[in-house]
């Protein structure tokens, strides 16, 4: 059972709405789409109901994006640990630091989240081949979930990608591209090759449903702090599809009753020395980012020069009271190891640079020692070892 309706612009620009019972990638003014709920209705939801559902994202199934009896494409995704970093936060002079560890989905980053819910709508729709450019964790993800679904995967990822990335999109039986260049380059010769031949495109942002998926990280947030924010969301950002989905969530879950409307976290967006189009944007005051040239940095997942979704990213952080931080891959790195040697956490470098953005936003007296911080660990190290020292 669930409440979702019908599809709308980001902006919005006020073309559509559009039918979810049909494929539908962008608004024709070029904006993502946004999935719409019936919020009047689902206040008759209970968090009670919980109780009874499995622990995965999908006991939120009443704000997801499904129709009819459609079932879940599902590996055990989402309900992941949010813990208390006690010995981490310790270091920084924090007693309320937290860790949302995500390296714990299926293939080791919270890509799986958007993944699950994207090729759950792919195979309602009736596509047999789906196709997604990546850094590496959302081909990951995409390539497991169609194999799950029974559907061929073609995932185009840069040249320089690191080996496990290749590797596993192989072991889900993923027909993999390398491409010169960037993700974007990636993502222009995936459109290509597609088009023409149907290819499900479920490129960020550039599909209504990874969002979906994405958002579940405020609804378990909000779950397992009974029902109140933190006081800072710290979230490594690329495309930017967890903090569009979490800024979505908070007022969903307003609007349905489960959250009094207090003040909502303060967004953070983190992203590396080499490739900061937000950060960049952010300082500058623009509503949108300009895209950033010789992106460089050992943290794939924010490798992203441009996204197609940067004035939602901007518009989450300027209205919560937040802001956005650049961190070099030195200190990436250093916390990645921070993490693991404290926390006992696995942490991807995306992960470390939420460490490094948190304390810089100590030492300049922002973020303060009662301050409730979650730190969201996006992805797991084992693909990334090869940037350890
Ligand atoms: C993709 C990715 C990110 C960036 O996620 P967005 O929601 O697209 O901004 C961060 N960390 C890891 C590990 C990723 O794979």
């Amino acid at each position: 059972m669930s409440y979702f309706t019908h599809l709308e612009c980001a902006v919005p620009c006020g073309a559509g709405p559009y039918d979810p019972r049909q494929r539908q990638h962008l608004c024709t003014c070029g904006a993502p789409l946004l999935a719409r709920y019936d919020l009047d209705r689902a206040r008759q939801w209970s968090p009670r109901t919980l109780a009874d559902r499995p622990s995965t994202m999908w006991r939120y199934a009443d704000m997801l994006p499904l129709l009819d009896d459609d079932e879940p494409v599902t590996l055990g995704e989402g309900f992941t640990p949010l813990l208390h970093a006690r010995a981490l936060g310790r270091t920084l002079g924090l007693s309320r630091l937290y860790i949302k560890d995500e390296s714990l989905n299926p293939t080791n980053s919270f890509k799986a989240r958007g993944q699950s819910a994207a090729i759950t709508r792919a195979r309602a729709l009736g596509a047999t081949t789906v196709s997604v450019p990546s850094a590496g964790n959302a081909g990951n993800a995409m390539a497991a979930y169609a194999a799950r679904a029974g559907m061929a995967a073609q995932v185009f990822l840069p040249r320089d990608a690191k080996a496990p990335f290749v590797r596993e999109c192989a072991l889900y039986g993923a027909q993999v591209t390398l491409v010169d260049g960037l993700i974007t380059d990636a993502g222009r010769l995936a459109a290509e090759r597609g088009g023409p031949l149907g290819w499900y495109d479920v490129s960020t942002l550039k599909e209504p449903y990874r969002v979906e998926g994405k958002k579940t990280m405020a609804y378990e947030l909000a779950e397992q702090m009974d029902w109140t924010w933190p006081d800072w969301i710290v979230y490594p950002t690329g495309g930017g599809t967890g903090l569009i989905g979490m800024w979505k969530a908070f007022e969903e879950l307003e609007r349905i009753g489960w959250v009094r409307p207090q003040r909502r976290p303060r967004m953070v967006s983190v992203q590396a020395d080499g490739c900061a189009p937000i950060v960049r944007a952010f300082a500058q005051g623009t509503e949108r980012a300009e895209p950033w040239a010789n992106a460089k940095t050992v943290a794939d997942g924010l490798r992203v020069p441009r996204a197609i979704g940067d004035f939602l990213i901007l518009r989450a952080l300027r209205e919560s009271g937040g802001t956005a931080v650049a961190v070099s891959d030195a200190e990436l790195v250093a916390d990645m190891q921070e993490i693991g040697r404290h926390e006992g956490v696995s942490a991807a470098p995306e992960g470390g640079a939420a460490l490094s953005a948190i304390r810089r936003l100590v030492r300049d007296g922002r973020i303060g020692s009662d301050d409730t911080v979650v730190l969201f660990n996006t992805g797991g190290a084992l693909k990334y070892l090869d940037v350890l020292p």
